[in-house]
């Protein structure tokens, strides 16, 4: 994991965006995220963004907590995985040593977001897929997120999240 700064030199606020798939049109103004409307007034800017309607902005890393409801550090992980910060873009005169520590730690990365996503994946099909009434027909995805939210939980958790 890279620090604050590197990543956001590396990735700009427009590729964040374009992961979620939001468009940028060439005015740069999109439909808020964080609130209703129906005319774009969140302005987008290279390595930040903001919203006149509802006053909310910040950088990347504040997007990506506010967009996918997760910690700082969380945000951090993903956004480092985005932008494709890996073993291969690592300077080559770096011992082996510290290549495999390096590659381990992607690796333990790269199974926190898996997880990080399975469980947005799983509080998005609670809410949507919760039956409205008792006598509404219970859906599968909301049986199956039932069972499954609490392992994912349990074991980020368990990685001290
Ligand atoms: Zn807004």
């Amino acid at each position: 994991m890279i620090s604050a700064q590197n990543l956001k030199a590396t990735l700009s606020m427009q590729e964040v965006l374009a992961f979620h798939g939001i468009d940028i049109p060439t005015r740069r103004k999109i439909l808020c995220p964080f609130h209703n409307e129906r005319t774009p007034s969140c302005h987008v800017y290279d390595d930040s963004f903001y919203c006149f309607g509802c006053g909310v902005g910040g950088d990347i890393i504040t997007f990506e907590m506010m967009y996918s409801g997760i910690s700082f550090r969380q945000a951090l992980t993903w956004l480092s995985n985005l932008a494709g910060i890996t073993v291969d873009s690592l300077p080559p005169a770096m011992g082996h040593t510290e290549r495999k520590r390096r590659r381990d730690n992607a690796a333990a990365d790269a199974e926190l977001n898996h997880l990080a996503v399975e469980h947005r994946h799983l509080v998005h099909d609670l809410h949507v897929f919760k039956p409205r009434s008792p006598f509404d027909f219970v859906h599968e995805r909301y049986v199956r997120a039932l069972t499954n939210i609490n392992n994912v939980k349990y074991v980020l958790n368990g990685k001290g999240f």
